[in-house]
């Protein structure tokens, strides 16, 4: 099985713009031991509905909150999620929420690591096989009010990672709070034992703003003629 990044293909001409943020998140994390105030880009969860929650209103405001606090707000939405997945500080969950407009392909990104995608698409990759399709409708104003785009923003979960082999030396990452920066590298490599068998779409849990499909997700895109999106295929090792 071969392995896929995922980018937007600008040269689709469509002129689709979504101006948006989701609707609830964790805090970013002050760290006590490492010193960093940090904040996940990447990783969201839109499937997660936390509008009866009691303790909704604490997910509401984009903040920064010393450690333990995140980690308390973090516990309580924790068996909302599918399990063993990684919630790290600035987590986003909900629907994206506000406006839209333009034309959208089968496929749009409203940044390098938000998919959205036409229902209509989505039901057909589904019918042929493709697994792990499954997101939320956002709450969008779109400007044109006729026949406005129905979409789904994918809930792409964090599975797999880059091979060691392709990343820059370090330091190890920070015991209290996770925290590890390193720059993108130019050439990615995957962990061939990391990978997930049981969808087709993702995000890598070690670099979350990086989203991968497999062969059998980018033969069945093209083979519905389904557009918007590039493939990239990654090396495995
Ligand atoms: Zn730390």
């Amino acid at each position: 099985m071969q392995f896929y990044e995922l980018h937007e293909d600008t040269a689709a001409g469509y002129t689709g713009y979504i101006s948006a943020a989701s609707k609830w998140g964790l805090p970013g994390s002050r760290c006590p031991a490492c010193g960093n105030i940090w904040a996940s880009a990447g990783t969201a969860y839109p499937s997660v509905d936390l509008s009866t929650h009691p303790s909704h209103a604490a997910f509401l405001k984009p903040r920064a909150e010393p450690i333990e606090e995140f980690e308390r707000l973090r516990e309580l939405i924790r068996a909302l999620l599918p399990a063993g997945v990684p919630i790290p500080p600035g987590t986003r969950f909900g629907p994206l929420v506000g406006t839209a407009s333009g034309s959208f392909g089968a496929f749009s990104l409203q940044n390098p690591w938000t998919l959205l995608v036409r229902r209509e698409a989505m039901e057909s990759l589904r019918q042929a096989g493709v697994q792990g399709l499954s997101g939320c409708k956002p709450e969008l104003r779109f400007r044109q009010k006729k026949n406005p785009p129905e979409l789904v923003e994918l809930q792409l979960e964090p599975h797999g990672l880059l091979h060691p082999d392709c990343l820059p030396p370090r330091p190890p990452p920070c015991s209290r709070c996770g925290f590890e920066s390193f720059q993108l590298p130019e050439r990615l490599i995957l962990d061939k034992a990391s990978l997930p068998s049981h969808t087709d779409v993702f995000r890598l849990a070690n670099f979350a703003t990086v989203l991968v499909g497999t062969e059998r997700f980018k033969e069945a895109v093209e083979r519905l003629g389904l557009d918007g999106i590039l493939f990239h295929e990654l090396p495995l090792r």
